[in-house]
């Protein structure tokens, strides 16, 4: 773990615009900087960068945060990799504080579970490349596939030997635990070498470590499984691991577009011939951590798939949950038979290339070529196809893309856009019914549960109002959410009594504290209170840099709002803004509005709920216990009043 005090200087030494520039190119546009977005794909830039805030906001997509953020994002860091990475490139030097137990724990178990891979990684390349048996059985099978030293290498290659036990001899002697050999699955229950007589690929994470590994036999018995994989652990989880992403993240990155084929030896070929944007899904069916992986990457994601039944079936699974993900989809079928690995050998890898241009299918295009009901006649069969094409375009959430495909279904079809319009809106309907079902379904729950926490409640005492009732109801995000996004922007600010806008709404909210909602917003301002009273004024920077994504994402989004808090006065409060100054002129105005309105809210909140507890004890025939909170509603009353009058008095003066 890295000290509190190396991580602020870290912050203190970082400049924004230098580390994203190592990867965007941006120019000057006002106090800002511009750029084209590196997490979406984009003609015109709308990534902008503020030094002076020190954060990035990307207005295509809506990724934002500050530097270690975008370079978590950007790189795939963690937290600390990210921290480390800018301590190199200024020199700053770090010393690590010591982990708590548990966390030091769980990292040496993980840490120990990599360092047992690597040996076995190092153990499985020593027996391809160093002896008899390797060299005659593995390496051959590799060189006649045609991969060189270099491919070999950088893939990690290797050889499992015939023995038996000889990785585990090995291991054991070297001093590793078996039981976490059989836990990496490198060891079965009765203890001999789990990969035997097969040629073995790694399977690395995204720091290119050793997560786990796939065998090959090279024996023509059916009997035999081709491939055996380790089995999921704490470090190898397959659905959220692509095969070769590591290899192949730069060149994905700088085209902007990814090949996904179907094994580890297409991907290898590939790479071999210099086609190095490859990936293949390993082991499993493709998922949605692997297509949100992918698309951290490049969102151009292109299919390639044998025309075989199986290899169809696989494609058309595959193009659902992609269209889903709002990915930008192709297809490319190979002709039955053949794989990459098969067509590159033949034709070399221009001639490859071409293929891949000239026969890259949108999903339409392909769904048309592979339905066999789309050729047909029979209005009936025909029906079918409309169907099913209908089905994918309302998959599509972009209403752009959608109607570009209803036009083009529609010239295929030889029908009237109109009618296929209609066809998916009522797709598009039925979805959004099923969705709001689901959340109906939920919601209801909810309240279910909620109601049985008070289910004493009988109905309310004359003194609630029904309409009331309502309008508590609403949840107070919006005002908190305002309040937060007064005290980023102007917490500093000096108002007229020399207090600072931040004193000023903690000293007028201290009473409601504990009645905040929402807990991001908790979370600010207890961040807001530490940088508060360790340096007498609020650190803005830290708070973009909050560990919780969701805390960080409201800060970064209320940074980067303009205006907006007026939409909401309007919408939310019904409150009409007169004579509206620029809110940076205003600033001692718009924070006693947002005070005082989250103030009588809470005390409104309050009141309510005495009178619930008051009005039971009425029913309850136990008047004589009420008197103490009688006299407290009396107070909170008094103090609404107050508030609502200096409500009026800010807003109209
Ligand atoms: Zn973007």
């Amino acid at each position: 773990m890295i000290s509190e005090k190396n991580i602020e200087k870290i912050f203190e030494t970082l400049d924004i615009e230098d580390i994203i520039s190592d990867f965007v190119t941006l120019k000057k546009r006002g106090s800002n900087l511009l750029g084209l977005c590196p997490f979406h794909n984009e003609k015109t830039p709308s990534f902008s960068v503020s030094p002076s805030k020190g954060i990035f906001k990307c207005f295509g997509c809506g990724k934002g945060g500050n530097a270690i953020q975008f370079l978590m994002e950007h790189e795939n860091f963690t937290y600390p990799e990210a921290l480390k990475y800018v301590a190199a490139k200024y020199n700053i030097l770090i010393e690590e504080a010591p982990l708590t137990r548990e966390a030091e724990e769980e990292r040496k178990e993980r840490d120990s579970l990599y360092i047992v891979n690597e040996f076995a990684r190092k153990f499985f390349k020593e027996s391809l490349l160093n002896t008899g048996e390797g060299k005659s059985v593995g390496l051959d099978y590799f060189n006649n596939r045609g991969y060189d030293q270099d491919t070999i290498d950088r893939f990690d290659l290797g050889y499992a030997p015939r023995s038996g036990t000889a990785l585990k001899s090995a291991a054991l002697r070297s001093g590793y635990e078996l039981e976490r050999l059989k836990t990496l699955g490198l060891v079965s229950a009765k203890e001999f070498d789990f990969f035997r007589e097969r040629v073995i690929f790694t399977i690395h994470n995204l720091s290119g470590k050793p997560l786990a590994f796939a065998g090959r036999t090279l024996s023509t018995d059916k009997k035999t499984p081709k491939y055996v994989n380790s089995p999921e652990s704490e470090i190898y989880v397959k659905s959220n691991i692509l095969y070769g992403l590591y290899q192949a993240r730069q060149t994905i990155r700088a085209q902007d577009r990814v090949y996904l084929v179907e094994g580890y030896t297409d991907v290898i070929s590939l790479h071999q011939a210099g086609i190095t944007n490859v990936v293949a899904v390993s082991g499993t069916s493709l998922t949605q951590g692997q297509i949100n992986l992918l698309k951290r990457f490049s969102n151009n994601i292109h299919l390639i798939f044998d025309g075989d039944s199986a290899g169809m079936n696989a494609a058309m699974r595959s193009l659902d949950l992609l269209l889903e993900q709002q990915a930008n989809v192709r297809t490319i079928m190979l002709p039955e038979g053949e794989d990459p690995d098969s067509i590159i050998k033949s034709i070399g890898k221009e001639a490859f290339l071409t293929f891949l241009e000239e026969q890259n299918k949108d999903f339409l295009d392909f769904k048309l070529s592979v339905l066999p009901e789309a050729q047909s006649e029979d209005p009936f069969e025909r029906t079918k196809a409309i169907r099913e094409i209908v089905r994918t375009i309302s998959l599509l959430t972009d209403q752009l893309n959608r109607s570009l495909y209803i036009r083009k279904a529609a010239d295929r079809f030889k029908m009237e856009e109109s009618v296929l319009v209609d066809e998916v809106n009522k797709a598009l309907k039925d979805k959004i019914w099923k969705e709001k079902g689901r959340r109906q379904r939920e919601k209801e729950r909810e309240e279910r549960n909620e109601v049985q926490t008070s289910s004493n409640e009988t109905e309310e005492g004359p003194i609630v109002s029904a309409k009331r009732e309502a309008a508590i109801e609403q949840r107070d995000f919006f005002q908190e959410r305002a309040l937060i996004e007064v005290l980023l922007k102007y917490g500093n600010e000096k108002m007229e009594n020399g207090q600072s806008v931040y004193e000023f709404a903690i000293a007028n909210l201290e009473d409601i504290a504990d009645n905040i909602e929402d807990k991001r917003v908790k979370a600010i301002l207890q961040s807001m209170k530490a940088s508060h009273s360790k340096k007498g004024a609020l650190d803005i920077q830290s708070l973009v840099g909050h560990p919780d994504s969701g805390v960080n994402k409201l800060v970064v989004d209320l940074l980067t709002e303009e205006y907006s808090y007026s939409e909401n006065w309007e919408n939310r409060w019904n409150i009409i803004l007169q004579n509206q100054k620029p809110p940076d002129e205003n600033f001692t105005q718009e924070t006693e509005q947002v005070v005082i309105s989250l103030k009588l809210r809470k005390v409104r909140r309050v009141i309510d709920q005495l009178m619930k507890d008051i009005n039971k004890k009425i029913e309850d025939q136990n008047p004589a216990s009420v008197d103490e909170q009688l006299e407290l509603y009396m107070e909170l009353k008094s103090l609404e009043r107050q508030l609502a009058e200096k409500l009026r008095t800010i807003i109209y003066s």
